[in-house]
This record gives structure tokens, sequence and C-alpha cells, in this order.
């Protein structure tokens, strides 16, 4: 038996099966190429959900980790650590935000975020004590804890995990009307997703994150944006908010923060807002560590040397021409911004990437039918043509 099946083997019948991964095991990976056990190499359109953004290993991200590893890993916050202030002072120099707190996954984020308007709300806006409300969107994604699951309008997040935290509104995606009947004296805020990346990159109408800015801002309702899979150059901008000119109150960030190589995610907002925490109301044993914070200062040098956000916008403007030159009726829309690109099919997806994948081009159905292509940003032109090539061999009808 091939190495890669006695992998697929081992992890399915030791691991839960809460993923459905195309059957290809990754050993090896440097840029946009990624290698099987069997010495097979892949193009990664899929950066492992955008976390990837200044590709495999990059070789700074790579010298920050080792460099830091050899000096101090943990603290804890107990301590200080000679990273977190400097990792600090530039995430908030990216954000223009006064404050930041960093913990470890995208849903660790969000929850912080949560936590963090709805003190708000109470100490800052009077809203009666367990009141306070918070509006999201239809077909958001923002992680898989119980109160984020709470919240979710895909049945399948939620079945089972009940019973579930209260407090939340769903709106239709883009409908400022649905956004201005949802806000009540008591709602903390409004969050969402910029443009919907799970939900298979949808992106809201013209106007409509600048209007809703106007609408929270008119009713003293905190802006959150969720810039988990948006943020860092990924829609050829630093935060797809910035498509609108918006900057909201609070940013959510994570996934390419960590440059691929260690978990780290963090919320910006200004002093109003985050010093709503005292010591002791919230934390993370990890969050913070020297390790995740000389990585991030790595990545987000990274993502600014190597103009990797004006290279997301011209190499997805690139992308999407040549995408859009594929004749086949069974697409249905092609859109995104940047390298934030989702083909809509009329039908399942799933074959089409697992033919994708035998022609040596990795990429994920988001939603059925819709295939993502989000690969890191340091991609060439070459390369893309490379994989458009694949993409005509599998989608193209004469
Ligand atoms: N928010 C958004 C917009 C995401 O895309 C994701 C992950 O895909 C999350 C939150 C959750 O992040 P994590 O998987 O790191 O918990």
């Amino acid at each position: 038996m091939s190495k890669t099946n006695v992998v697929i083997e081992q992890t399915e019948k030791y691991g839960a099966h809460n993923y459905h991964p195309l059957p290809i095991v990754i050993s090896k990976a440097e840029g946009v190429w990624v290698h099987d056990p069997e010495g097979n190499k892949y193009l990664d359109m899929l950066s492992a959900y955008s976390a990837l953004n200044q590709g495999h290993r990059h070789p700074r991200i790579i010298q920050a980790l080792k460099d830091q590893a050899d000096k101090v890993t943990l603290t804890s916050r107990a301590f200080y650590n000679d990273q977190l202030g400097e990792f600090y002072e530039k995430l908030s120099a990216v954000t223009g935000k006064e404050m930041i707190l960093p913990m470890n996954t995208g849903a660790e984020a969000v929850e912080t975020a949560l936590k963090a308007v709805r003190r708000w709300a109470y100490d800052v806006k009077k809203v009666p004590e367990n009141q306070a409300e918070i509006i999201v969107c239809e077909g958001n994604f923002h992680g898989r804890t119980v109160t984020v699951t709470s919240f979710s309008s895909a049945e399948e997040y939620r079945r089972g995990f009940g019973p579930f935290t209260p407090g939340f509104k769903i709106i239709p995606y883009g409908d400022i009307e649905a956004l201005k009947q949802a806000i009540t004296p008591n709602t903390a805020a409004f969050m969402l997703e910029p443009i919907q990346g799970e939900a298979g990159i949808i992106i809201p109408q013209d106007g409509f994150l600048k209007q809703a800015q106007e609408v929270c801002k008119a009713n003293n309702v905190l802006l959150v944006s969720d810039e988990i899979q948006t943020g860092f150059g990924r829609t050829g901008k630093m935060f797809a908010s910035d498509w609108e000119g918006v900057v909201p109150d609070m940013y959510i960030m994570g996934k390419a923060l960590g440059g691929g190589v260690f978990p780290i995610s963090a919320v910006a907002a200004d002093k109003e807002i985050l010093s709503v925490f005292e010591p002791g109301s919230h934390g993370s044993t990890f969050g913070g560590n020297p390790l995740g914070c000389a990585v991030a200062i790595a990545a987000m040098d990274v993502l600014a040397d190597e103009g990797l956000v004006q290279r997301s916008l011209e190499m997805g403007a690139y992308f999407m021409e040549k995408l859009g030159e594929i004749n086949n009726p069974i697409i249905k829309e092609i859109r995104g911004r940047g390298l934030f690109i989702g083909l809509e099919l009329t039908t399942a997806a799933r074959p089409y990437c697992e033919k994708l994948k035998g022609l040596g081009l990795l990429c994920k159905e988001t939603h059925e039918t819709t295939i993502r292509f989000a690969p890191p940003l340091v991609i060439s032109r070459e390369d893309l043509d490379w994989a458009i090539d694949r993409i005509k061999q599998v989608l193209h009808v004469t």
C-alpha cells in the first residue's frame, strides 16, 4: 500500500470524522507548491482557508520562528514577554486601532469580540443587565464554539449542540433595511464578514458596508468586522472593509496573522471598547505567547515588504479575467476580490475539485456548488496560467 493510503487509513481509523478532506496527503510544502509522500507536486489554491497568504514556509517567517524558539516560547500572561509589545504596536499601526487583545484561534477572537461588545453595552452604553443584543447575518461563518454556532443559520453546524446562547438576531446579508429594523436600544453590535467566505465568496451590494457603518453610528451600535479570512491582503486590500473605505469599530483577525506557521488571532479596537476588560475578565494561557508574536511580526513585515496586498489585487484581476474566458454553461457566476474568488456552478463542485486534484491543482468546494480559489498571495502569473490551463481542461467546452 502507498504511504498516502496508509496515512489516510490511519487518519480515518483513529480520528473523528468532522472533516471530509480530498484524498491527498501533504508531506512537504514551499511557497505555492505542496508535495505528497510519493513525490507528486500540487499547486495549493486553498491556502489553508486563507491562513497561508505569505505562502508555505516563508523563509523569513520560519527564521523568526526558529530564532524565537531558541530564546523563549511561552511565559503565560503572568509575566511580560519581550515580543508582545512590538506585536501590539505593529498590529495597532496596521489596523489604526489603539488597543489589541491577542488570542490563538479565530473562534476565540470572535468570542473575545462578543464579550467586549456586551461589556461595552452594559458599561458604556448603559443597556440593562443581560439584555444586550448582537445582530449577525444569514450565511455567516464565525467559528465553531457553542456561542458562535448559536447564531449560525446552517443547520449542519447546529444540530445536536443546543441549548444555545441567547442574545443574537439574524438578518439577511446585505439588507440595510433589515439592519435598521433589527436595531433596538439594547443593540450592542452588528458583526459581519465584509465578504462571506464559507458561504461561497458572497460580496454584499456596493455601498452596504458604508451604509451599515452610518446606521450603526447613528444608533450607537458597534460595527464589528470579522476579517479572519478576508484580512491581510486576501481581497486585494489590507482589509476587505477597505473596499468601501469603512473603518469598523472592531477588527477580528486570525489565520494569515500567523503566516500559516503558528496560530495567533486578535481583536483590535479603540480604548473606549477594549478597556472594558480588567485583569481576570478574559484571557488565554497561550494568548500573546512570544513564539506566536515573533511569527506574527514577521508575517506582517513580509506582507508589507513584498507588497502582497497590491499583488493580490493585480493577480486576482488577472485570474478573474482568465476564468471569464472559460466557456461552459454550468458556470453560473464568477465573483471575487483580489485572490479571493468563487466560481459558482449550476451543479455539485466536489467532482470538479477531485478532477483538478488529479491534474495537480488543489482547491475545495464550499457550500456544494462553489469552487473557492484562494492561492497564497505570493503566486506568480506563470503559476496562475498553469492553473488556468488545468481549470480549462476540466471545465472548458468547445
Ligand atoms: N471567522 C471567519 C470569517 C472564518 O472564515 C473562520 C474560519 O474559517 C473563523 C472565524 C474561525 O477561525 P478558526 O477556524 O481559526 O477558529
